[in-house]
């Protein structure tokens, strides 16, 4: 993608996915008719759960306390962040934070969630793939997130690019330990409550090596809270 592309995708009003109405990338009124609220389920198996804890059955998977998901990755919010990664719509990050605002909020006013002092910490994107995207797209949920909910963010998190070279042998073994992330700086984590951003979680498996990571660098709680579940 080029300069000049980029900045007419800034500069420009974005246009709704569904409906092409000015103003935004997904309107309120497609919001309110497109958008079901994925609701208080287990994230993995869809079954009722109280504050979205994930349930016995699927809880020896691992993974954060609690995942937090706006809606299924179907409809709108496919096309939202269809246009957010692969069309390089930067203006979809708006709807798609506050919609996760939205959801993280029907679930603060808990006590054991109120209580917790949070980081914000995005899932890394994968430096390659980055490039080509000219933006990582966690990483600007987060700073979105972080000022919508005015918690702060933090990217202790990084992430082995494909094409990166593998620069000292202390990196590559933090990798090893969480898949191709590692911590940057563990400090930054330890005795903090962590809320991991990502778009959409599928299986499940970054989150949970996210998890791991992060736990074992002394972390007191890591919840999650992502836009879209994909099957
Ligand atoms: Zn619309
Ligand atoms: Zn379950």
């Amino acid at each position: 993608m080029s300069m000049i592309e980029l900045a007419i995708g800034w500069l420009a009003p974005p246009l709704c996915v569904i409906c092409a109405s000015e103003g935004s990338a997904l309107c309120r009124a497609c919001i309110s008719s497109e958008i079901i609220p994925f609701g208080a389920r287990c994230w993995r198996c869809g079954s009722l759960s109280e504050k979205s804890q994930t349930c016995s059955g699927c809880r020896h998977f691992g993974g954060p306390r609690h995942i937090w998901v706006t809606t299924d990755y179907r409809g709108a919010a496919k096309e939202l962040i269809r246009a957010y990664k692969f069309g390089h719509l930067r203006a979809a990050a708006t709807p798609i934070a506050s919609l996760m605002a939205e959801t993280f909020l029907s679930y603060s006013g808990d006590e054991e969630i109120k209580n917790t002092n949070y980081s914000v910490v995005p899932i890394p994107t994968a430096t390659s793939r980055m490039r080509q995207r000219s933006f990582g797209h966690a990483e600007l949920l987060a700073g979105h997130l972080s000022k919508i909910l005015k918690i702060e963010s933090c990217c202790a998190l990084g992430r082995l690019g494909q094409q990166r070279q593998v620069g000292s042998r202390r990196e590559a073994r933090r990798a090893q330990a969480g898949g191709s992330y590692y911590l940057r700086r563990p400090n930054l984590v330890k005795g903090r409550s962590v809320l991991l951003i990502d778009d959409v979680v599928t299986t499940g498996a970054t989150l949970a090596a996210a998890t791991q990571m992060l736990r074992q660098s002394g972390a007191k709680h890591v919840d999650a809270l992502v836009f879209a579940k994909s099957l």
